[in-house]
């Protein structure tokens, strides 16, 4: 039998790769940051981490971790409602729902997870789910596995969004979904005019905020602080593994009914382990610090504001975007590899997506800013990329 699968293994892995498609994976063997080595022995400036805050290496939270191992101990070796609820578990869930100016939260072991089991517990065939058309691969499978009617509205587009909740009348709840800063241009969904909407038909609204907590808004508390909707949303999913630390974990935080129903009945939290305690003791100690200061949002904002400036000074196509995300345009998929892979040879670490991982002929290359990074780290990165823009013919 195996043999057969194996030849339409095979198969399938070769039309992969002639398709240019086939992802190869980059060996580091230092810690996450703004250098990094990689197993070449090559010594590169990382632009293409979620490590926004630079808090991947944090020694505050190394120490936090550390601690916690020597007095909470390695695993839980449980779920959390038969034995793996620790007191780091608890006091996290509150510091989140504190950051985020919410009610409760309930922590997973990913935002995949907190994504793959909100839905379900929640609606039913007689209400509807109105999504946006670029939300995380995440939120698409959540959506999947639940019997709730579903919409589609184009990316960000609050008339389609309008059209699909006039025909979501028809259903009992309507539940708005969205990211909070889409991963490829780096736009923020235009959450006041989504809420005015919300109101407008009635309707719930969930943002998941992987890529904005931290990020955007004066102190990071992602969109709802952006457009002073704090408080103002239902449902607000996120991870620990983007600038929240970056080593893993998921929340979803919101109204206590709803946190308190996914406690009940959302199946990636009852049928998966709970986070290790030095994660959630990291993951305290992470809000804290964001608690007791605004330097690294500060040095992140004025990061990705001089970044930005300075290569649209250089003549490059930017997308707009109010986070760190900033896509470069280059339009053209091989153009966009090449590109790419003349920067890594200047010592600079980016990633060129294309079609279709984005639309076609949407080609870019996406850098990602972080606070770890210092104006040297940000120079050094410009002139690579206004050295290979010239030889390529990009800009002038
Ligand atoms: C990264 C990301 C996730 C997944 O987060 P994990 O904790 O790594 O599973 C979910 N949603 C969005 C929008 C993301 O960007």
């Amino acid at each position: 039998m195996y043999k057969k699968f194996q030849d339409h293994l095979t198969g399938t892995l070769s039309e992969i790769r002639e398709a240019g498609f086939y992802k190869n994976e980059r060996i580091i063997v230092s810690p996450q940051g703004a250098e990094i080595e990689l197993n070449t022995g090559q010594k590169v400036l990382n632009f293409c981490a979620n490590n926004y805050l630079g808090l991947s290496n944090s020694q505050s939270l190394i120490d936090a971790a550390k601690k916690a191992l020597d007095d909470h101990g390695y695993g839980m070796s449980s779920v959390r409602f038969i034995c793996g609820t620790s007191d780091l578990h608890k006091e996290l869930e509150k510091k989140l729902a504190e950051f985020f100016g919410t009610e409760d939260t309930i922590l997973y072991a990913a935002c995949f997870d907190a994504n793959g089991g909100v839905f379900e517990p929640l609606l039913t065939e007689e209400d509807a789910i109105i999504s946006d058309a670029l939300n995380h691969a995440s939120i698409i499978d959540g959506v999947r596995l639940c019997k709730a009617q579903r919409y589609r509205y184009e990316n960000a587009n609050m008339e389609d969004l309008e059209k699909q909740l006039q025909a979501a009348m028809a259903q009992r709840f309507r539940l708005i979904v969205t990211d909070g800063v889409f991963s490829m241009d780096g736009n923020v969904a235009p959450l006041d005019k989504i809420a005015e909407l919300a109101e407008k038909y009635n309707a719930m609204i969930m943002v998941d905020e992987s890529h904005s907590a931290g990020v955007v808004g004066h102190t990071g508390r992602g969109v709802t602080e952006l457009f002073n909707l704090r408080g103002r949303v239902e449902i607000i999913t996120g991870t620990l593994g983007k600038a929240f630390g970056g080593a893993v974990g998921g929340f979803t935080t919101g109204k206590k009914e709803i946190i308190e129903i996914l406690r009940q009945r959302s199946r990636p939290y009852l049928f998966s382990n709970s986070i290790p305690p030095l994660v959630a003791a990291a993951g305290i100690r992470m809000v804290e610090m964001m608690t007791e200061t605004n330097t690294l949002q500060d040095k992140l904002h004025r990061n990705s504001e001089y970044f930005i400036s300075e290569m649209k000074k250089l003549g490059f196509d930017i997308k707009p975007t109010k986070s760190a995300i900033c896509a470069v345009m280059l339009y053209d998929a091989k153009l966009s590899q090449d590109f790419a892979s003349k920067l890594l040879s200047e010592g600079i670490y980016v990633i060129g997506f294309y079609y279709p991982v984005v639309a076609k002929g949407q080609a870019r290359i996406r850098v990602q800013l972080s606070a770890a990074h210092d104006t040297e780290h940000l120079d050094k990165a410009i002139r690579a990329f206004e050295k290979v823009g010239k030889e390529m013919g990009v800009i002038q």
